[in-house]
């Protein structure tokens, strides 16, 4: 980005309004070489266990990926050692191909975002905007310039003089986010930078990072735990539990094609039914606990005899009036049916196994009312065989 004339100013007209087509390819190059790497990389605080286990990691050039994963899974810790505010304890971490090993935080060139918003109190929204221009020794004119455009960037042109706490929670996020835009950084590191902020804000805000990064072109790390957010805003997402990538892969891969019970049931809602392999030969049958034998895709190479978790998402399972010739369908009883405007949802209750829920559009043909007894399958394909790991 450095070879730009400005950064910000070249791209202010595409940073106000939204991408041409939001489902486009992303801006990086996946096949170019990657601006980031883990190699092997593990962190441990004490010396007992490692918080990050030999996690190996690229980041490409221009690349919105996210770290996703409950609290304590080693989201900020990953961060921290990319910002070198943290060593890792074995691996190397390489930016452009070069071993960051002897580059300090301050020769990173990384822009920071953290959720609490750490803008200085006692500066106006301009000082603190300018504030990483002025100790890279920039000259007091170009900085001026840089902050108006950088003010007009995050829709805030008039808002200049004014104290942090005078300003809102989203606002303020806003100025954290230009400061961390504002000298071009290569990659821009933000963790959980919406926490704070409630739920309609969040989203209003995703979408202007989500623009800001298709303008900038900026490599973007981002931490959450909110799996709606990561699936909103990335080209990427890493799964992350207890310091291990679990899958790595775009929203539509990691929704559709989990490779664990783990990443299945952390992103979206899943319906997991309990069973053992019993044929492995093209085809994948199991036998749930429930009785029934059911066709699903082997994700986990899962072999005869083994026990396994079913996993189908709500909005796939159908349900219909039992029919006498019902092979193939998983008898079941309706507990529950709520009404969402846009879709119903089915709490069901399965003989002999678990519960579930199931989805359906309001224009269903079948209205089932409660205690019904009902049919239960799935479009084929739309079901996998997963881990037998307990679902959360
Ligand atoms: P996340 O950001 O995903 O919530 P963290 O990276 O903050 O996770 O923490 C991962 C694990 O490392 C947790 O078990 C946490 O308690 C531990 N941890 C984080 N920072 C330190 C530290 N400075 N000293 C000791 N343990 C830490
Ligand atoms: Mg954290």
């Amino acid at each position: 980005m450095n070879e730009q004339p400005s950064a910000l100013a070249g791209h202010l007209d595409a940073g106000q309004r939204p991408p041409q087509d939001a489902q486009a390819q992303p801006a990086h190059d996946a096949a170019a070489a990657p601006i980031v790497q883990f190699r092997d990389v593990s962190k441990t605080y004490d010396g007992l266990g490692n918080v990050i286990d030999r996690l190996n990691l690229d980041i490409g050039r221009g690349e919105f990926l996210t770290l996703l994963g409950p609290s304590g899974s080693g989201k900020t810790t990953l961060l921290m050692m990319l910002a070198g505010f943290e060593n890792p304890t074995e691996g190397d971490l390489l930016l452009d191909g070069r071993s960051l090993d002897h580059t300090p935080a301050h020769r990173r060139n990384m822009g920071i975002v953290f959720q609490s918003y750490a803008l200085f109190p006692h500066m106006s929204v301009r000082r603190n905007i300018g504030y990483p221009l002025l100790q890279r020794g920039m000259a007091k004119a170009e900085i001026a310039r840089r902050v108006d455009e950088a003010l007009r960037m995050i829709h805030l042109d008039g808002f200049g003089e004014r104290l942090p706490a005078q300003l809102s929670g989203g606002q303020q996020q806003r100025v954290a986010l230009a400061r961390a835009l504002v000298f071009r950084p290569d990659i821009v590191l933000m963790d959980e930078p919406l926490g704070a902020l409630d739920k309609q804000l969040r989203e209003e805000m995703q979408i202007e990072i989500k623009h800001l990064h298709a303008a900038l072109g900026v490599t973007v790390l981002y931490v959450t735990h909110d799996q709606s957010e990561a699936l909103t805003l990335s080209d990427r997402i890493a799964v992350l539990d207890k310091g291990v990538i679990l899958q790595v892969g775009t929203p539509e891969q990691i929704y559709e094609t989990p490779n664990s019970s783990f990443v299945a049931n952390f992103i979206g809602e899943m319906n997991n039914f309990p069973g053992t392999v019993r044929e492995d030969e093209g085809v994948c049958m199991v036998e749930l606990d429930c009785g029934v034998t059911v066709q699903a895709t082997n994700a986990i190479a899962a072999k005869p005899g083994m026990r396994v978790n079913v996993a189908v998402r709500p909005e796939q399972t159908i349900l219909s009036q039992p029919k006498a010739d019902d092979t193939g369908a998983i008898p079941a009883t309706v507990r529950s049916k709520i009404y969402h405007g846009d879709h119903l949802r089915y709490e069901i209750e399965v003989d002999g196994c678990a519960d579930i829920m199931a989805r359906t559009t309001v224009a269903a043909p079948e209205r089932l009312s409660v205690g019904a007894r009902v049919a239960l399958r799935w479009a084929a394909g739309s079901a996998r065989v997963l881990d037998a790991r307990q679902a959360r």
